[in-house]
């Protein structure tokens, strides 16, 4: 259907009204279409041929039918320490589409803006519009972009920037920290309803349930664990694991000064603010369990804390599940079982001590037949590459599939290309001087990691050495 013919919903507004509060965006001065994603916009089953309009429903000024815009209202813990009101400072809802929620990001100042200006500067929205897409393209649970727009709209961060609007959608957009809200102002009733609405959507096959806000807890550990893992394996650090960052859904959310790995280092931190790596990469699976912890604490006006507790004690043995198996995947071995554990220690250990590129490395061990060149080129030394590959190579002789498919399927699951933040980079400073094609090269790559793409071969290598290891702060 045409984007303006479209008619938008808004469920939740049917909750309580501490829980959100109304807002109209703000437009940003001259906007212009950047980019627009077509697969996002079939999705929604969205007609976005006409830019014009697309352009003006990004920049918060057309209405469309049913519209009723709002913030939603949560608390969150920001580095360990209880903040009892955030909500959307910069984010701004305007309405329900096929079960996706639309959010305007950098749409103005809500009632939850505090001091902040409740925009988005170009470079940010780039990197989010790029690297949710690219999360999605890895097969990760992600929020998604319909759409970027820039502007002639001076905003102040250091220096003058421009302003920019990312519409992006999620399923879901409940996080840990909007059932905190209701706990720690001890509005039962809210909290109640939160919980009611959660379930509905995201695991609405638990509305029947008598337990139905346990069942809701363990679903949740479930989806983070899971996604915890996945973040572990791809090597990406989100930097800012706040409870207010956290999808009750299991998506991941608010991309800011995230980033891939380069050279495999358990202890690298992304975000600069960030001085004593609580949300360092190897950090991110055990912080996970931490903010269940303030979940499982928020909901316990509604579930017995000790049957919260004994599910949360099921984490750990469930993050390290998802974890080994998708480790075997990108090793392509047939079966791996706990006692692989030490195998997987030793090749982190040795990518880490030989300083390798962790997207490099997998992607060529995905063609390893024997021929160890291209492999111990990658490390500064040969031995403890040597002797992770002798028990490489013994693991494979216990593998039944054949080589061939061995090679397919983990070229499948390592992906050639990865969005390091040096490339997104590139695409920021050619966008800034009003240039997109970059961005356009970035977003097809972000679909699909897995292919070739002979032309950008550049970007397959390992980082870098100056661009390796870079902080970003918050405002990325
Ligand atoms: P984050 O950790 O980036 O997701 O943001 C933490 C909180 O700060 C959220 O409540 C945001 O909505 C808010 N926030 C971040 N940037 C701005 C901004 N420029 N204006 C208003 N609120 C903001
Ligand atoms: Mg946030």
């Amino acid at each position: 259907m045409k984007l303006k013919h479209i008619k938008l919903t808004n469920p939740y507004l049917e909750l309580p009204e501490l829980c959100y509060n109304r807002v109209e965006p703000t437009p940003l001065k001259k906007p212009f279409l950047i980019h627009a994603n077509q697969e996002v916009a079939d999705m929604l089953g969205i007609d976005i041929s006409d830019r014009e309009v697309l352009t003006s429903f990004v920049n918060g000024e057309l209405k469309l039918e049913g519209s009723d815009s709002f913030a939603m209202c949560y608390a969150g813990h920001q580095f360990g320490h209880f903040v009892p009101r955030l909500g959307d400072g910069r984010a701004i809802n305007i309405g329900t589409v096929n079960d996706f929620h639309l959010q305007l990001k950098g749409a103005g100042q809500t009632l939850y803006s505090r001091s902040g200006d409740g925009r988005a500067v170009l470079r940010s929205s780039i990197r989010e519009y790029l690297m949710s897409e690219a999360m999605y393209g890895l097969g990760i649970e992600t929020t998604r972009a319909l759409a970027i727009i820039g502007s002639e709209h001076s905003v102040y961060r250091q220096t003058w920037e421009k302003g920019s609007i990312v519409l992006r959608v999620s399923p879901s957009w409940v996080r840990f920290g909007t059932f905190e809200y209701f706990a720690h102002s001890k509005n039962f009733k809210e909290l109640e309803a939160l919980a009611d609405y959660a379930i509905e959507e995201c695991y609405p096959h638990l509305s029947i349930e008598n337990d139905k806000y346990l069942h809701f807890f363990t679903e949740v550990m479930g989806k983070t664990a899971r996604l915890m893992a996945e973040w572990q394996v791809v090597g990406f650090n989100h930097g800012v694991m706040n409870t207010d960052n956290m999808s009750v859904l299991g998506v991941t959310i608010d991309y800011g000064p995230f980033a891939f790995l380069d050279d495999y280092d358990t202890n690298f931190i992304c975000n600069h603010t960030d001085q004593y790596g609580r949300y360092s990469f190897g950090n991110q699976p055990i912080i996970g369990e931490w903010n269940l912890k303030a979940l499982a604490l928020a909901l316990e006006p509604l579930v017995r804390k000790e049957r919260l507790e004994k599910i949360l004690s099921h984490y750990g043995r469930l993050y390290s599940r998802h974890f080994l198996y998708l480790m075997g995947r990108k090793l392509g071995l047939d079966e791996v079982s706990d006692r692989d554990f030490d195998f997987i220690k030793q090749m982190l250990g040795m990518l880490q001590s030989l300083h390798v590129d962790y997207t490099l490395f997998f992607r060529t061990l995905s063609h390893y037949s024997g021929d160890r060149r291209e492999l111990l080129k990658l490390g500064l030394l040969h031995t403890p590459m040597n002797e992770w590959l002798d028990e490489y190579d013994n693991y494979l002789k216990k593998n039944r599939t054949e080589e061939d498919e061995r090679h397919r399927s983990m070229l499948n699951v390592n992906p050639k290309y990865v969005l390091k933040n040096y490339m997104l980079q590139e695409a920021i400073e050619e966008g800034e001087n009003g240039s997109f094609s970059k961005l356009e090269a970035l977003f097809n790559i972000a679909q699909n990691p897995y292919d070739e793409h002979k032309e950008f071969e550049r970007w397959a290598g390992a980082t870098p050495d100056i661009f390796k290891n870079q902080k970003l702060s918050c405002s990325s």
